[in-house]
């Protein structure tokens, strides 16, 4: 009988009572190994970089073409516009070309509706998926009854665009966006390209597999994309049943107190990898901690304030 070859698996996932799904290596891999690599299950691009991107395969091309019926859109060839027609497109061009003035937040809502879309298609999650990867948006993590006022404001200011992007049988089914609005700031990722200055934020998207990655202030792994397609390699040596984890923010060297901030407002969990234990045990014990309380409520109501119609992803202190 003929065995079908398996591709290797560089990580496995792995749920813990206490810290929910995580990836660990498979075996030790040396610094540069690709160990995922995932296409986005739903991305828009920044508002800001559209005619410089294309809004399909997220390539910087100087000869892209607009879609000449919404206008707003544009592909470096036919077959970019083919593939996005098919991927929501078809879906988007009549309300593109309607929504006047753009509001500011237009490709968030498109986002989300192209995640609110897709999830309406997809089976409900079982219980045994959770020792998987994910294959629907709804079985990330949302977060979505902590949500703070501001981001709940922000939601609703999202709603009415929103809807006009949204087909009639979806549109009966309200009661599932917010927390699809949730797993969007939980999980987005920060599509990045090289810009003259370095890093710059280009789009925005969803990866259900690259979303099982924990953070750390010190990780072994970093994201690397190509267009859309995003792959994590590992930066350091790194032994079998280690976890594998990423920074969600490329602002690593900033204080532990607003790194921790952050991590707590944005993705709800309190840092205890070693970098933070190791800085926070460093500290006068008494002055010394009293202090990065009252520096880490700071930097909550900052965040706070800078959020405020802006759609939060895992870059939002390097975009400051
Ligand atoms: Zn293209
Ligand atoms: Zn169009
Ligand atoms: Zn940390």
């Amino acid at each position: 009988m003929a065995v079908s070859a398996i591709p290797m698996e560089y990580v496995r996932v792995v749920k813990s009572a206490t810290c929910g799904r995580s990836l660990v290596f498979t075996s030790k891999f040396a610094p540069g190994q690709c160990i995922l690599e995932e296409l986005p299950c739903a991305y828009t691009l920044l508002d800001n970089k559209r005619g410089l991107y294309c809004d399909f395969c997220l390539k910087q091309c100087s000869t892209l073409k607009k879609c000449t019926r919404c206008n707003c859109v544009s592909y470096c060839n036919k077959s970019c516009q083919i593939g996005d027609w098919a991927r929501c497109h078809k879906q988007e061009c009549k309300t593109l070309k309607k929504i006047h003035p753009r509001p500011p937040d237009l490709h968030v809502a498109q986002l989300l509706s192209q995640l609110i879309r897709k999830q309406s298609k997809s089976a409900p999650c079982t219980q045994e998926d959770e020792d998987c990867f994910p294959t629907t948006v709804d079985q990330l993590e949302s977060n979505h009854e902590k949500l703070s006022d501001t981001k709940r404001n922000h939601f609703e200011s999202l709603l009415c665009v929103l809807k006009q992007f949204l087909e009639e049988d979806v549109l009966a089914e309200p009661s599932s966006w917010l927390k699809m609005y949730g797993a969007t700031l939980c999980n987005g990722f920060s599509i990045m390209d090289y810009g003259l200055y370095g890093l710059i934020d280009i789009a925005n998207g969803v990866y259900l597999r690259a979303s099982m990655v924990n953070h750390s202030c010190d990780p072994n792994c970093a994201l690397v994309f190509d267009g859309r397609k995003l792959q994590v390699r590992t930066v350091k040596d790194v032994k079998e049943g280690e976890e594998c984890t990423i920074s969600y923010f490329t602002a690593v060297n900033y204080p532990t107190k607003e790194r921790q901030a952050f991590l707590d407002h944005v993705h709800y969990f309190t840092c205890k990898c070693v970098k933070c234990i190791e800085e926070i045990n460093g500290l006068e014990p008494d002055a010394g901690l009293a202090e990065e309380i009252r520096g880490l409520e700071k930097s909550k109501e900052e965040i706070e304030m800078q959020i405020q119609f802006a759609l939060i992803t895992k870059d939002i202190l390097c975009s400051q």
